[in-house]
């Protein structure tokens, strides 16, 4: 049996450092922000050569919160990719914008300049762009159209913990950069978790307010806030974690060119690098005309695989009423039906992914 992914291996691997932090964080007596939140924003911002990180309970509250701290809401359009996972468009739709979906590109997965540049319209304020399956969107011609029409650029990073775009590392690039430290993330917590990194100290005070109950002192609110902070608990987890973070990538990175090798000559579409982006391969994502055949296959030699996404957003009953034609997001579409995730992760070994190299080969 081979699991897609794994994650009790990670807590067993450094159980001691863990168990080590939580039982600190439970003796401090502080169980709402305190010295293990601001010690582990510290070290994310560092981490993302950003100048402020502010812990945020999850990632979709972190999206939704920066778009609020931006003043986007309703009468606002936002551009955000049409085959990211649904969390993306829900943010821009919590806070009352609307969502303007624009392809892929077909090659990469991920949005590019030139399509974003088509679907501005007056009421277009921002471009959401999302670094799906740990490959780094191609973001100085994003952020170069951003200028040119006066857009702001929010990026869903949610999947990029630690990729490189052109050198430098996601986390500063843009207005704002959203995350989340879901279980099964590059760096997961036990639970919830998200945050926000960015260069712009004012934006910053603004989404810790906002996630504060729009308070920075206590039983004082300038703002109509929410309840979204990162809990102490899960920030002491994500410390320990941080330290690995690179490691269990590089495991990555290893497992990645491993399945780009040896698969090379099968009728899989593979991946593709661009040479200014460093991935961080949250998943490995293949390609193929017959995805469920192959998925069934492996299914019965227990290999476990995932699809993301099997419904594009503009496909779900949740957009049904924004009237979209079916036909509207052809790349979104194909993707969903051609897209498959082979197993990855930290603790995938050497002779497991044979195992699922083999099964592929062999069909
Ligand atoms: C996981 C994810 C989110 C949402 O994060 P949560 O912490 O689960 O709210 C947002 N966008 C993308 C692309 C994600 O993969």
């Amino acid at each position: 049996m081979i699991l897609f992914s794994d994650l009790a291996p990670t807590y067993f691997e450094i159980k001691d450092e863990i168990d080590f932090a939580i039982n600190r964080a439970l003796s401090s007596g502080w169980y709402i922000g305190g010295a293990e939140v601001s010690g582990f924003e510290k070290k994310w911002a560092t981490y993302c050569d950003a100048s402020r990180c502010v812990g945020i309970a999850n990632g979709l509250d972190a999206l939704t919160i920066a778009l609020k701290a931006l003043d986007i809401g309703s009468g606002d359009a936002v551009i955000a990719p049409s085959n990211t996972y649904i969390a993306s468009w829900l943010a821009i739709s919590n806070v009352g914008a609307t969502v303007q979906p624009v392809e892929p590109n077909a090659l990469t997965h991920n949005i590019d300049a030139a399509m974003i540049e088509k679907a501005i319209t007056p009421a277009t304020r921002a471009i959401m762009p999302v670094h799906l399956y740990g490959q780094p969107v191609d973001l100085d011609p994003i952020l170069e159209v951003a200028r040119r029409h006066n857009l702001l650029v929010i990026e869903d990073a949610a999947q990029a913990h630690g990729a490189c775009y052109k050198g430098q590392r996601i986390g500063a690039h843009s207005d704002v950069v959203c995350w989340s430290f879901y279980p099964t993330k590059n760096l997961g917590a036990f639970g919830d978790a998200g945050a926000v990194t960015t260069n712009n100290i004012e934006l910053a005070d603004r989404i810790r307010c906002l996630a504060n109950y729009g308070s920075n002192e206590k039983y004082i609110n300038v703002e109509q806030g929410v309840n979204s902070r990162l809990d102490p608990l899960q920030a002491a987890v994500l410390s320990v974690k941080l330290n690995h973070l690179d490691t269990w990538t590089d495991r990555r990175r290893t497992l990645a060119q491993r399945y780009s090798e040896q698969l090379e000559d099968c009728r899989l579409t593979l991946p593709i690098v661009p040479e200014w982006a460093d991935p961080v391969w949250h998943l490995y994502v293949v390609r193929s005309h017959e995805r469920d055949r192959l998925q069934s296959c492996l299914q019965d030699l227990g290999i476990g695989t995932l699809i993301h996404y099997p419904i594009p957003p503009h496909m779900q009953k949740a957009y049904g009423n924004m009237g979209i034609a079916p036909d509207a997001l052809p790349v979104a579409n194909s993707l969903a039906q051609e897209v498959l995730s082979l197993p990855m992760g930290p603790h995938l070994t050497t002779e497991q992914q044979t195992g699922v190299i083999r099964a592929i080969l062999d069909q």
